[in-house]
């Protein structure tokens, strides 16, 4: 990977307090801005995508509308800031709220009761969390917690997982549910606990499995629960629709389940058979699918019962889409149905396929994970610096024959006029190369070449601010605007807490949390602090289509100002690495009460650089002890003083102990 190289050389830095608030300052000749709270809602969407979770308050501050036994409660987001700072907690921030996820284990259970009395459907709904959605400990925590008055259970893909399940469910009843390829410590384990009582239910993912967990039930003298995980043929939309399909890489094909039932048939055992699976992939985007999918499970399952198996449970895995950008369509980031179409579908359509055969209705399971998880958390990071794109102002009058490219460029700047800005937008390209390759040969002075440069810069901005007046604008055109962008650098990394807006683009939410009743007139993309080209955001959700850059307010002189990055509660904080060894961020769980007080419950600090460097196998004792020679020679040398030397060392061991984002 490569550092990153702006299209336009030349930002200037907005540090400076020309481009302060006071830019916008209603003693200017500019016209006072119309913007109103509405507009903020719309720019940033967050009706379409918040939930009704986070607002905005008439104080302009982004807003948390926490549910709580006692009704909804806000709490601004500034409160939560400054409850942060008098915690000595520095951004960036992982930010999660218990409410939510309360909440969110609600909504998915009483989806699923009502959609269940509504048709009179004769079996029952069973939710388990699949754990590799978000494995913290706190989180699983708050899971098995508040998931108990409905026996929510756990969803195992490892021994690891497996073991988390079996410690942490209150619940005997709830269930736990072993996927993965599994050896035999894994079978052990699961049989273990179905002899305590505990409801284990081991699919199966690959024939090789079943003689293994066959010979150990035997051995334990237990009768184990068997499931059988389907390879559908049905295809999904969407992004991540990897995990159905012939070529998906786990599940039974047809021949295999046949193979499975005839070995349980002949060792007797064909009465453990009671479960079917199948998971559609991550983020269903169309219930059309959904539909699909049970429809054709159904088929399956009919039959397995056909063949004698007893089964029971029918477990859909996961695949219930959260709407990131807000769009309700079946694109990849979002999804065109809602709770409880997708509970009300899956029910009918169980209910039509047995309706002929006169089955018994199933116990529904689902393995909802991003659904469930994905609202409670939010990043928060603020800016540490701008850079913008803005030419310099012009010398006065415009110095002629340097350069046959610099005349052209003056001649291009003077003649710009909508019905030609195609051909102004070429001649400004063209000769500031011309300008380039007139430097490299040594016919340009640095000054010169800079001039040329600034030059084309101030022409781009005036097409940009022209592209408008167009009746048909070409794409060309108006993407300038987004190559003239600000870019915002934020105090943290990409690949440590949003890994899926790198590897696979998705888009997050993303908004200012304060200054929301003021007009963000600038255009800006956001870097990280990683000096990675691939370490920034540049797709957002837009008011109609996603956008590649995000609007902004001018960046205050001694002021913060931060950002959240909403919806980031699945799967974003164990896929992150280590990248240019950024640690985990400080993370904090917040509970809002029925009186609509902030509750600070939880805090884990991110890793020192201590951490990081030991993840990378240093021992950082070693590394002290090395630079402590290095300071003896420089004292023996006369370079230092003793107090000098003892300072220095001072400065190594802190920032060992310090965090490994930017501090202020
Ligand atoms: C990943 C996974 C899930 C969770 O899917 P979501 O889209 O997050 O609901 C459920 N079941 C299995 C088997 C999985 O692999």
């Amino acid at each position: 990977m490569t550092t990153s190289e702006p299209v336009f050389p030349n930002p200037t830095s907005r540090r400076d307090p020309a481009h302060s608030r006071a830019e916008t300052n209603p003693n200017d000749t500019a016209p006072e801005s119309t913007w109103t709270l509405n507009d903020a809602r719309e720019l940033y969407g967050i009706q379409r995508w918040g939930l009704s979770y986070f607002g905005i308050s008439e104080s302009g501050n982004a807003t948390v509308e926490a549910p709580t036994p006692a009704g909804v409660k806000t709490i601004e987001f500034s409160e939560i800031l400054d409850g942060l700072k008098q915690r000595g907690l520095d951004m960036p921030v992982m930010l999660r709220f218990e409410n939510l996820v309360d909440d969110r284990i609600t909504q998915l259970h009483q989806g699923f009761a009502s959609a269940i009395a509504k048709t009179d459907y004769q079996g029952e709904y069973r939710g388990v969390f699949p754990i590799k959605v978000n494995q913290q400990s706190h989180v699983i925590a708050e899971i098995a917690r508040f998931g108990e008055r409905f026996n929510y259970g756990l969803e195992a893909g490892s021994k690891a997982e497996l073991l988390i399940a079996l410690a942490t469910l209150p619940s005997p009843e709830s269930l736990i549910i072993c996927n993965g390829y599994k050896d035999v410590e894994y079978i052990d384990l699961g049989l273990r606990a179905l002899s305590m009582g505990l409801q284990v239910f081991f699919v199966i993912e690959t024939p090789k499995e079943l003689p293994m967990i066959l010979d150990r039930a035997k051995h334990w003298g237990v009768t184990p629960c068997i499931g059988v995980r389907l390879k559908l043929s049905t295809a999904v939309d969407g992004h991540w629709s990897r995990d159905a399909g012939d070529r998906s890489l786990f599940g039974l094909t047809t021949l295999q389940l046949i193979e499975i039932i005839d070995s349980l048939r002949e060792a007797e055992m064909l009465d453990s058979l009671q479960m079917l699976h199948f998971h559609l992939g991550s983020q269903v985007p169309n219930i059309r699918n959904v539909r699909d999918g049970i429809t054709e499970a159904c088929r399956f399952y009919v039959n397995l019962i056909k063949e004698g198996a007893p089964m029971g449970y029918f477990d859909i895995g996961g695949g219930l889409a959260v709407d990131y950008d807000g769009s309700a369509s079946i694109d990849g980031h979002s999804r065109n149905y809602d709770l409880d179409e997708y509970c009300v579908d899956i029910v009918e359509a169980i209910m039509a396929a047995f309706r002929p055969h006169g089955i018994p209705h199933p116990t529904i399971i689902s393995e909802s994970g991003r659904w469930t998880v994905a609202p409670m958390s939010v990043l928060l990071f603020n800016i540490l610096d701008v850079n913008d794109f803005q030419p310099q102002p012009l010398p006065d009058p415009l110095p002629e024959n340097i350069h046959s490219s610099i005349d052209f460029l003056i001649d291009t700047l003077r003649h710009i006029e909508v019905r030609r800005l195609q051909e102004n937008f070429n001649d400004a390209v063209y000769y500031r190369d011309q300008a380039r390759k007139a430097f490299q040969i040594g016919e340009l002075s640095l000054r010169e070449r800079a001039l040329a440069e600034n030059i084309c810069l101030t022409i781009l901005h005036q097409i940009a601010d022209r592209v408008p007046e167009m009746t048909r604008p070409p794409a060309s055109l108006q993407s300038i605007k987004d190559s003239l962008s600000d870019i915002y650098y934020g105090n943290f990394s990409v690949f440590q807490s949003l890994p899926d807006a790198w590897a696979i683009q998705q888009v997050f939410p993303v908004m200012p949390l304060q200054r929301l009743d003021e007009e963000p007139t600038r255009n800006a993309i956001i870097g990280d602090l990683t000096c990675d080209c691939d370490g920034q955001l540049n797709q957002f959700v837009g008011t109609k289509s996603n956008t590649n850059t995000l609007r902004l307010h001018p960046v205050v002189e001694g002021e913060e100002y931060c950002l959240g990055v909403f919806l980031v509660g699945a799967y974003q904080e164990t896929l992150g690495d280590l990248h240019n060894l950024f640690g985990d961020t400080n993370v904090v769980s917040v509970r809002v009460t029925c009186e609509g007080k902030l509750e600070f419950v939880h805090e884990l600090k991110g890793d020192s650089i201590r951490d990081v460097l030991s993840y990378v196998e240093y021992q950082t004792d070693e590394l002290f002890s090395q630079f402590e020679k290095r300071t003896d020679t420089a004292l023996s040398d006369g370079k230092i003083s003793i107090a000098q030397r003892g300072e220095i060392l001072n400065l190594f061991s802190e920032s060992l102990r310090g965090y490994t984002y930017f501090e202020q």
